[in-house]
């Protein structure tokens, strides 16, 4: 019998027994085959990957907060590859396979919910922009469909498709694999089966302080003590910038704050995720029945996730003209969460010119998406030593060499970036 089946449920609840403990509170031991630092989906798909794929186990997460106390649990949780630079695509496409078997794997709900994601376009120089995208996605094998006007009013019918409306809609490009997953689970689901393996989840244990020795990682500095380990991964997000720099490397990267936020729940009234390029705004119900606003940027660099009103107003109202029926609708709360913002708007996933040291950062507003196949990647990387193909385009190198990964050649365009 399941330790969660109505037995025991009975037995905990009435005879007030201890819950067996979710994820074992470990403290820090002397020394790892390998560290990584930021419990966060990245860091956590990192251990799992380690330990399933390659068999590394004595490996330890550490996060100088709470498990998911990061962006991977105040994201708007889209999830989709319909990009249109192959490289992008290629990674994203990856992850989203993993995705489809990934509650399996881990044993554990992700609610990975497959209900497509949709992109308006409002001009017809905008259609064919999608026109080309969904091609070039077409042709690597990505799910893409063009959608008209009326087949739009058909698949979102409380979409205002009016023509005398602020920003009118004119089609759309629909990919039906993409969609949304549950956050914190995907942080649990990946946390428990790690340490099913073997894996250390520490909390509450601050990195301060990266040693090397004749150009090699050996070891960590902690809020808990010294750890030894010869192979170190950074995947603390916002967080990043600040712990290269105690390697002495400087990464293109800025923090910046991104605002969501929630209407009170109502029943199912949206069954997909509709993005909205032209103000930067997209849209998704929960299960609970809140509908999930998000917008763009603050607009200056912090470290703070307390945000303006403003980016909170111009959601609101991005929200009012394509969807007149959510205005009725109260907000509930908004939140925010910094985000490490690279040059060209793509992550860094890569080695560095210290030996065991490596880089998951600057994945802007979209990381949440990638977060299996950044596990994989980066646990090939430190268990092998060697770049895989789907990592090598995000090299830290390019930003000297200038192979940019710029979507569509232009820097980070926001609204293709969720
Ligand atoms: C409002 C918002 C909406 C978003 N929407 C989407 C979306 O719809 N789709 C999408 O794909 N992406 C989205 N993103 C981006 C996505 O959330 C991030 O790119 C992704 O979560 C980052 O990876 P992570 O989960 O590992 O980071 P995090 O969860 O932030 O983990 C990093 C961890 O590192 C820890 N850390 C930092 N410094 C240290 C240190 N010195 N020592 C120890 N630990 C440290 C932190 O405490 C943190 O727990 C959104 C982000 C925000 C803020």
């Amino acid at each position: 019998m399941n330790r969660y089946s109505a037995l025991a449920l009975l037995r905990h609840g009435l005879f007030r027994r201890r819950w067996p403990e979710a994820l074992p509170d470990r403290e820090p031991e002397r020394g790892y085959d390998a560290v990584i630092v930021g419990a966060g989906g990245h860091g956590l798909a990192t251990a799992w990957y380690l330990a399933r794929n390659h068999g590394m186990t004595r490996v330890a997460v550490i996060d100088k907060g709470w498990l998911g106390g990061g962006n991977v649990a105040r994201n708007t949780t889209i999830v989709r590859s319909n990009y249109f630079h192959p490289a992008r695509r290629a990674l994203t496409d990856r992850a989203l396979h993993l995705w489809e078997g990934l509650s399996r794997e881990l044993n554990f709900n992700v609610m990975f919910s497959q209900r497509g994601v949709i992109n308006l376009a409002h001009s017809s120089a905008q259609m064919d922009d999608l026109a080309r995208r969904g091609n070039a996605m077409a042709v690597d094998g990505v799910d893409a469909e063009l959608l008209d006007r009326d087949q739009l009013r058909h698949r979102v019918p409380l979409l205002d498709t009016g023509t005398d409306t602020r920003f009118p809609v004119v089609g759309g490009m629909l990919q039906r694999r993409a969609g949304t997953a549950r956050h914190d689970a995907v942080a649990w689901g990946y946390a428990r089966a790690a340490a099913a393996l073997g894996v250390h989840v520490v909390q509450n244990c601050e990195v301060t302080g990266i040693e090397t020795r004749t150009g090699e990682v050996v070891g960590v500095r902690t809020s808990r003590g010294r750890i030894g380990t010869r192979r170190l991964a950074l995947a603390a997000a916002a967080g990043t910038g600040g712990l290269a720099a105690m390697a002495g490397l400087r990464l293109p990267l800025e923090n910046h704050l991104l605002q969501a936020d929630v209407t009170e729940p109502v029943k199912p009234v949206l069954d997909t995720v509709v993005t909205h390029g032209q103000v930067n705004f997209y849209i998704s119900q929960t299960d609970k029945g809140e509908l999930v606003l998000g917008g763009d940027l603050d607009g200056y660099n912090t470290a703070s996730t307390r945000g303006d009103p403003f980016p909170v107003e111009a959601m609101a109202r991005a929200c009012q003209s394509l969807f007149p029926a959510f205005g009725r609708l109260a907000l509930m709360r908004t939140w925010g969460g910094v985000v490490d913002m690279s040059m060209d708007g793509s992550p860094i996933l890569s080695k560095t010119g210290i030996g065991g040291l490596y880089i998951n950062a600057g994945w802007c507003y979209g990381g949440f998406k990638a977060t299996p196949a950044v596990g994989e990647s980066l646990a090939h990387m430190i268990a092998t030593d060697r770049v895989p193909s789907l990592a090598a385009p995000f090299a830290l190198e390019r930003f000297a060499s200038g192979h940019l990964v710029a979507e569509e050649g232009h820097g980070p365009r926001p609204w293709l970036y969720h």
